[in-house]
């Protein structure tokens, strides 16, 4: 048997869409980013949302809208993906991790006071797996020491806590629509605020600080356009969002199946000597964008091997960031720093969940890792 890490979603209908797209004048920013946007808006609850390229350059454009660069500080977590970390030094700020909790492998929020400094200007979150962070407790720790909150949701675009949603409780949260994420258009990504003032700059600084869009500037009356802040190229493209607007419509579906395929995983591997499965905290929904085991009592690389000799599709959700090569060699981290995303980072395999994987594929992922244990 050989079962895939991920498959993606796309149907006929987007492509058919896409084609929509592909036939008409125009390919770039236009009205499909913006039907998408005001689509994606109203799913989160938010005000505004600006499509991008990537939750990578959505983390990079808040912190730049938000007046976070050179000599600042920005906490997050060293358990996530490299971008989260790399889009705060791309803003030329310096990320400050703060190491997670053992349950969930989200930002510790009872240690983050320990790391807040006169320099620093804000927290990055990220929802680790799916699971949303404690937003409230977050919220009013940044409001006492005055602190931006910048989440990254690339997991958890489905995701609530006691009623909270991405963004409700922040200056603004991104998202990702790369390749493996819940909602693919191959690589793109999303700001929500409901800040409109800092929204009208992000859609300046999505595109190079211009401040009439493509689209504005052809489709009426030639209108000249001035540049009057510098901003990068970052805007999602109406081929991205025609792939996007169908999926979002089917995303309630998909989680679903999701969590149909999660329950299932939960019931038959509880109980196995050999691996833990992270907990699912009360009163939320989790977004279930990747299910993750914890192999306790042997080493997870054999463990990761055999699954994959055996046809299983896997992945590592992650190797401490503070850890990598670049990280290590900058700022002098070492083992030991951060021990509890060390030991998650450890012992942690990915295995697949996506609305295809089928019931029996389920049975065959779980019979084989029985039989590796
Ligand atoms: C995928 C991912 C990103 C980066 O998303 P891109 O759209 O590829 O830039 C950032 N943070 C987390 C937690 C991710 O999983």
């Amino acid at each position: 048997m050989k079962i895939e890490f991920y498959k993606h979603n796309i149907d006929e209908s987007d492509i058919s869409r896409v084609e929509g797209v592909l036939r008409s004048i125009f390919l770039t920013t236009g009205d499909i980013v913006q039907n998408f946007e005001d689509q994606l808006a109203w799913y989160l609850g938010s005000k505004n949302v600006i499509g991008v390229t990537s939750c990578t350059a959505a983390l990079h454009l808040c912190l730049l809208a938000w007046e976070i660069g050179e000599g600042d500080e920005v906490i997050t977590t060293p358990m996530s993906f490299c971008a989260t970390a790399n889009a705060i030094l791309h803003a030329g700020a310096t990320p400050v991790f703060v190491d997670v909790e053992e349950e969930t492998g989200n930002l510790n929020v009872e240690l983050i006071e320990d790391a807040i400094t006169e320099k620093t200007k804000a927290i990055m979150p990220v929802h680790l797996y799916g699971q949303l962070c404690d937003m409230r407790k977050i919220h009013k720790i940044a409001q006492n020491h005055n602190l931006v909150v910048i989440e990254d949701a690339a997991h958890a675009i489905e995701a609530q806590r006691d009623g909270i949603k991405p963004g409700d409780l922040s200056d603004c949260v991104c998202f990702s629509f790369y390749a493996t994420k819940n909602i693919t258009s191959g690589e793109g990504g999303a700001i929500a605020t409901n800040n409109t003032e800092k929204a009208k700059l992000l859609y300046m600084l999505r595109l190079h600080g211009i401040d009439k869009s493509a689209i504005d500037r052809y489709t009426k009356r030639y209108q000249h356009w001035d540049m009057s802040v510098l901003g990068w190229k970052y805007n999602m493209d109406n081929i991205q969002a025609s792939l996007l607007i169908g999926q979002l419509e089917r995303i309630d579906k998909f989680w679903e199946r999701r969590d149909y395929l999660w329950n299932l995983y939960e019931e038959k591997l509880r109980d196995n000597a050999g691996i833990e499965i992270l907990k699912t905290v009360a009163g939320s929904r989790h977004a279930h964008h990747l299910f993750t085991i914890l192999v306790t009592d042997r080493k997870r690389d054999s463990v990761l091997f055999s699954l994959q000799e055996k046809g299983v599709g896997v992945a590592v959700n992650y190797r401490p960031i503070h850890l990598l090569k670049y990280y290590r060699s900058r700022f002098g981290y070492k083992e030991g720093d951060f021990p509890v995303a060390e030991k998650i980072g450890a012992r942690t395999i990915s295995i697949p969940l996506y609305p295809g994987l089928k019931d029996i594929e389920v049975d065959y992922i779980v019979t084989s890792l029985q039989h590796i244990l």
